[in-house]
């Protein structure tokens, strides 16, 4: 079974005045899609086939430039749809787990945000923004280049990505430019903090979200 383009699960404009209309089609129709299709070129009629993506890419470092950058970019992306909302923004709630997991390793949802958004704007060139939890529990945040993640094993930082943000070009040039620091800051906006805590809650159980 050959891997598939998640739908959005809202409209293009849905994010809009944060992201727009045209890049989120641009951004999924054409950049996602294009991952997903040259992951698939590369993995047809190898042992790769058929496996969980979070396990091919625990062990890309014996595969293919091709099954590292578009397995991370079908990842990278099935993720970012899906931790944003037209509903989003704000902060997570009392009642939510992930609340309390950031107020316990980065002392406030400022702190956190604050480090998040240095690890976006210094990422140079392009990539990507994670928070991740680890085996125990804590919670870090980092950044990686390309379409590398915390699931490979290649990667500098380890752990279950459950928020990423795109900074690469692609993701925010029509609309803001070069000023990706304003770009960051609107993410923030849309944030969806109940799927956040889900995959927070879901990280160590071993569940294959795509
Ligand atoms: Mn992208």
């Amino acid at each position: 079974m050959a891997f598939q383009l998640p739908e959005l699960p809202y409209s293009f404009d849905a994010l809009e005045p944060h992201i727009d209309a045209r890049t989120m089609e641009i951004h999924h129709g054409k950049h996602h899609n294009g991952y997903t299709n040259k992951l698939n070129a590369a993995i047809a009629g190898t042992d790769l086939e058929g496996m969980k993506i979070e396990d091919i890419l625990a062990n890309v470092s014996k595969y293919s430039g091709g099954v590292r950058n578009n397995g991370g970019g079908f990842y990278n992306h099935s993720l970012f749809w899906s931790i944003m909302s037209p509903d989003g923004g704000g902060e997570p709630t009392e009642r939510m787990n992930i609340h309390k997991a950031i107020t316990r390793d980065f002392g406030s949802f400022e702190n956190f945000k604050d480090e998040f958004s240095k690890a976006a704007a210094t990422r140079f060139g392009s990539g990507w923004a994670w928070l991740c939890v680890d085996g125990n529990d804590k919670l870090s945040v980092c950044s990686t280049p390309n379409q590398d993640n915390p699931l490979m094993d290649v990667a500098d930082c380890k752990g279950t990505p459950i928020l990423g943000l795109d900074v690469w070009e692609h993701a925010y040039y029509l609309n803001y430019q070069n000023r990706r620091p304003d770009y960051i800051n609107a993410f923030f906006n849309v944030v969806d903090w109940h799927a956040v805590t889900k995959r927070y809650n879901d990280a160590n159980e071993g569940a294959s979200n795509f």
